[in-house]
Formats: C-alpha cells, structure tokens, sequence
C-alpha cells in the first residue's frame, strides 16, 4: 500500500463522521467477526465427515455431522446479515450527513466559486463522490476485517493440522507470484493497447460520421478508408494476441501452480502413509488451502478501493472546506431611503484587467437611472458588486451613506430586488415562485396583489389551476415574456427600496413588451432603480441615464440633456431611434 501523504488525515477525519455511530458500528464489526470464524469451520468440518462417518462409520457423527453443517451456516448467514445491514447503515448516515453539510455550504459559497466551477463537477460532488467515499470505505473495512480473520482462521486450522506442511506450503507460494505477475502485466499491456487502439477506431468513425459533409467535397475518402483499414488491421492482431496470450498464460500458470501443489500433495501423501496424516485431516487441509485465495484475492486489491474512497473524500471534503462569502460588517439598516452613492469604485475579475475605473455617481431615493452603453463595457457587474455578490477591488458603495461592507451581508440583501435577464424560476407552483423567499409570511392577498401589479394575473389566470399551477421544470412551460412577470412580481412582493433590473435583451413581441414595459412602471414606482436598458421606451422614462464605456462613465443626465449634449449618447439614439436599442449595438449580453 501505498498511502497519500494527506491520506491519515483523511481517515481520521472520515472517521469523525462514522463516531457517532460506533455503537452500530461495532456491531457490524461483531457480524463480521462471526462471519470470518465461521470460514475455517467449513475445512474443520470435513475431517470428522470424512474421518468419522465415512472411515469408522461412527453412527454420532453420522447424524451430528450434517447438522452441524446447516447450524454453521446460519450462524454465517446471521453474522453477515448484521455485517452488511449495520455497516450499511452506519455508511448511508454518513451519506447523508456529508451531503448536508456539501448543500449546506453549497448555500453560503461565493458567486465566484460558481463562476469557476463546472456545475457538473460539483454536482457529482454530491451524488456520486459521497456515495463513493461510503462505498469504497464500507468495503475496506469488510475485507480488512472479513478477509482478515477469515486468512487468519484459515491459516491457523493449516498449522494446527500439520505445521510442518503448512511451513512448506508458505515458503512455496510465494515462489509463484513473480509467475502470476508477470502474466497479469502481459495481460494488461495487451489490453490497454487493445483499448486504445478501439478508441482510435472510435475516433475516425466519429470524424467520418460527423465529418461526412467535409469528406466528401474534398475527397478525403481514400484518406479515411486508409486510417480506417490500418486501425482495423492493427485491432485484428491485436486481438489474436490478446486470445493467444491468455491462451498460453492460463494453463501455463496452472502447470506451475500444479507442480508446487505435486510437492505439497507428496509431503502430505507420504506423511498419511506413515499414518500422521488421515484422509479427513488431508482433506480437510486442502479445502482450507483452496479458501485462502478468495480473501487473499481481496486483501490485495483492497488499495484500489481504499485509493478510489480517498480521492473521493478529497474531492468532497475540498468543498466542504470552500471558503464560505464573508458574512459582512455587523451594521443593519432597518428602514432605508434608498440612496445609492458609488465612490471611486473599480473592480477587476480574479487576475483580470481593470473592468471597473473609478465610477463616481449618486443614485436619489426613489431616481430611476438606465444604464446603457455598449456590451462588455461593466454594466451587470457595476449591478453585481451592488448585492456584494463581488466585492470591489476600490473604492466603495454606499447605501444611505453606509458603506455597504459595513453591513451584515444578509441584511444588505433584505433591500435589494433584483430582476435579471435570466429568469430563475423553481419547480413550483406559480404562487410558490412569486412568494419564493418570503414563503409563508406572504398571505394569497398579497401573492394576488403582486402577481396583478406585474400584469401577470391575466395568463396566471389562464393557467389550469392558476397561482397553483405547477410550472415544470425552470418554468419551461411558460414564454420568456410571461417568466419575466413572474420575476417581476416576485420583485414587487420582496417590496425592497432598491430595485436592480437588467433588462432582457431578447426581442418580445409587441404585446408582452408592453405589458413587461408596465409592470416595471408599477415595479419601480418609489424605488431607487437601477437598469441596465436596452429599450428605448425605458431609457427615455428613466429619470437619467449614465452611458458606461470600458468601465467608466462617460455621459451622464437626462435624455434631453444627453441629446442636446450630442455625444455619444445622442449618436446612440439617432442610430437607434424605433428600434430595440441592443439589437442595432449588436449586443448579446453575457447572463450576469
Ligand atoms: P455588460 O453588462 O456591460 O455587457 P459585463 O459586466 O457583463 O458587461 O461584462 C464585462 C466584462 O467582464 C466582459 O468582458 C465579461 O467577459 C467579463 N466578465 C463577466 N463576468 C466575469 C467573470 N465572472 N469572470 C471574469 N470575467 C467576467
């Protein structure tokens, strides 16, 4: 074996989760106890049959015998079905413990961790690594123990019958290992190259498959046939010589295997005919040397498993360790006006340029400010650093006139709406969606009252059990426009002072537009509003409007001041004027 140098680590801290349980725990140590003594009484077993019943005709162990045998085998059956049901147990609350705490965390992780991490990785995280961790530490622990004892029973009862025998048998097997591994690695190599060469054969199928447009006008055939046919070839041998190898390897391992058992069967034939020996005691012997190979067989792959349970440990503590968000300062605000103030903020991506450089702007309670400006130039992560779900690398945002860093990061939050451009919604009912976070202390009324501000009541109402409709899945049953007003009722219930919108570039047909363009109105009435605007219909509503470029402010003012201005701004509008704004700037929105 050969350990990690974190692997005792590991361990103990795996075992930290098994404490708990110990007292199950040790009773499926005691199963597997039972289980592993009862190995050696199947060999023990066979020398009084033999012996006894068959050569003295003893009528006792005639009809003792075959009973001893069905009381050994329950004992057997009860001690495994302890091992197996309580290790069982003990492994699943494991199970269940590790993916609490993994959601747990999940939970409280940074916006960054999830930027950086495949949701994939960190899914199997959950459902698979945990269960293997349970998996492959269960199964360690069965062949230690089981497999142990059951080696040690069995060797014991071998030397209690004839030590001398059992001295040669022990200096003779180890003389074929070197045989065995030298075929096994044969094996391997040939098959490795077995399988590579298959996943090239994969490879050009796959490019010839796909590909087949590409080939055919430029007249790749004899190309393809030729790799083909090569890989084809080299498979084919490939295979003969795996069957030829094994061919060979099989019987000649036995050939060697039989000669050393030749020279056991002799020292034990000649001691049996100077009577030292009985047949009962010969084969009894030779039933116990044949059970030695199923636990030595798993004593040595044992590493496998405790390697793959290690890795999976790792992978799953190196979540559970993940640096939780700050929590944020200890100020909370109870009742806000909703001034936003940003102060020479800036802000760059981990390792990242500057995407941010020294934003300077005062949002008024109750002002609605549209941002606009071309794509990539910082508008959602200006609207990002808001929340905290990044922190700024200079300078501060203010909320009230408190550094917003001074606050408890929960209760910052506890002002904010946000409406994205990607609707989130859960697989829930409409009601439940609406209500998401204030659920249970949101009445039908007010759910009611929300979902009609936002203009959502009239296809809620269409719906077949209306606010209780089930959405299905991300509300994949519902159209962009109509997913909108759900986030927009949802903001509307949340009632926050600070409202950030980024607004959907997507093109809606005329009439949700409208709608959607009207359940902003009702959204923003009396909010601080800040929205990233890509029509011109909500920009030129906009109390004042801030043109962002690479990260800074260039314009800032009213739709007629900008225009008289005749700026950036201005070009934007004339070259726009009736259109969808982000759809002539050619802009498509990373999802923020
Ligand atoms: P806008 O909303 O104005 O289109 P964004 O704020 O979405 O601009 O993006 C500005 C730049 O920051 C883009 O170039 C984008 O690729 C980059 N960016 C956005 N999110 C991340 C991230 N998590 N990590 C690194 N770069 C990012």
């Amino acid at each position: 074996m050969n350990p990690m140098p974190n692997s005792r680590s590991l361990y103990l801290r795996l075992l930290r989760y098994v404490r708990p349980y110990w007292r199950i725990f040790a009773l499926s140590l005691l199963g597997m106890v039972i289980f592993a003594l009862t190995e050696p009484a199947m060999p023990a077993w066979f020398q009084p049959v033999i012996d006894g019943s068959f050569i003295d005709k003893d009528p006792q162990t005639i009809f003792w015998m075959p009973i001893a045998l069905v009381v050994i085998f329950l004992i057997r059956g009860i001690g495994s079905f302890i091992g197996v049901v309580a290790i069982n147990w003990v492994a699943q609350r494991v199970v269940m413990d590790l993916r609490r705490e993994l959601f747990d965390r999940l939970l409280v992780l940074p916006t960054r961790y999830f930027t950086n991490a495949t949701t994939g990785r960190t899914l199997s995280k959950s459902t698979y690594d945990v269960t293997q961790v349970a998996q492959a530490s269960t199964e360690v622990l069965a062949v230690f123990v089981q497999d142990g004892l059951a080696l040690i029973g069995l060797l014991a009862w071998m030397f209690y019958l004839n030590w001398k025998l059992t001295l040669i048998v022990l200096v003779i097997t180890p003389v074929l290992l070197p045989v065995l591994k030298i075929a096994s690695r044969r094996m391997r190599t040939l098959n490795t190259g077995l399988q590579r060469r298959m996943g090239d054969l994969t490879h050009v199928l796959e490019e010839t498959i796909g590909g087949h447009k590409v080939v055919k006008l430029f007249g790749g055939e004899d190309y393809e046939r030729r790799r083909h046919h090569e890989i084809a070839n080299w498979l084919r041998r490939l295979n003969v010589k795996v069957i030829a190898t094994s061919a060979f390897l099989v019987p000649a391992v036995q050939v060697v295997g039989v000669a050393a058992l030749g020279v056991i069967v002799y020292v034990a034939s000649y001691q049996g005919a100077q009577g030292h020996f009985t047949a009962g005691q010969f084969v009894s012997y030779f039933v116990a040397m044949g059970l030695l190979f199923r636990p030595l067989k798993r004593l040595t792959k044992v590493n496998e498993h405790l390697q793959r349970g290690l890795a999976a440990a790792e992978s799953v503590f190196a979540l559970i360790d993940e640096e939780a968000e700050p929590s944020g300062g200890a100020k909370s605000l109870d009742r806000i006006s909703g001034e936003l103030r940003f102060e020479a903020l800036s802000f760059s991506y981990e390792g990242e340029e500057p995407l941010l450089r020294g934003i300077d702007l005062t949002v008024r309670p109750g002002e609605t400010l549209a941002v606009v400006g071309p794509s990539g130039s910082g508008k959602s992560t200006l609207i990002n650093l808001i929340p905290r779900f990044y922190v700024p690398t200079g300078g501060r945002i203010l909320l009230d006139g408190v550094d917003i860093a001074e606050l408890a990061v929960r209760d910052l939050r506890r002002h904010l709406a946000l409406v994205s451009q990607e609707v989130i919604l859960f697989n829930d009912t409409v009601r439940a969606n609406i209500a998401y976070g204030a659920l249970g202390h949101a009445d039908a009324a007010e759910v009611a009252a929300a979902a009609r501000a936002a203009h959502a009541m009239e296809f809620i109402d269409q719906l077949p059990d209306g606010l209780d409709t089930l959405i299905g899945e991300n509300g994949i049953r519902l159209s962009g426009g109509q997913r909108q007003r759900i986030a927009i009722a949802r903001a509307i219930l949340r009632n926050a002072p600070i409202l950030l919108l980024d607004e959907a570039t997507s093109a809606l047909d005329s009439h949700s537009e409208r709608h959607i363009q009207e359940a902003v109105e009702s959204l923003r009435r009396g909010r601080t509003t800040l929205i990233i605007a890509h029509r011109l219909s909500t920009i030129e509503r906009a109390d004042r409007i801030a043109y962002m470029q690479a990260g800074q402010i260039v314009e800032i003012g009213t739709h007629q001041e900008l225009l008289a201005r005749d700026g950036l701004y201005a070009q934007l509008h004339r070259a726009q004027r009736g259109e969808v704004l982000s759809d002539v700037a050619g802009e498509s929105l990373p999802a923020s």
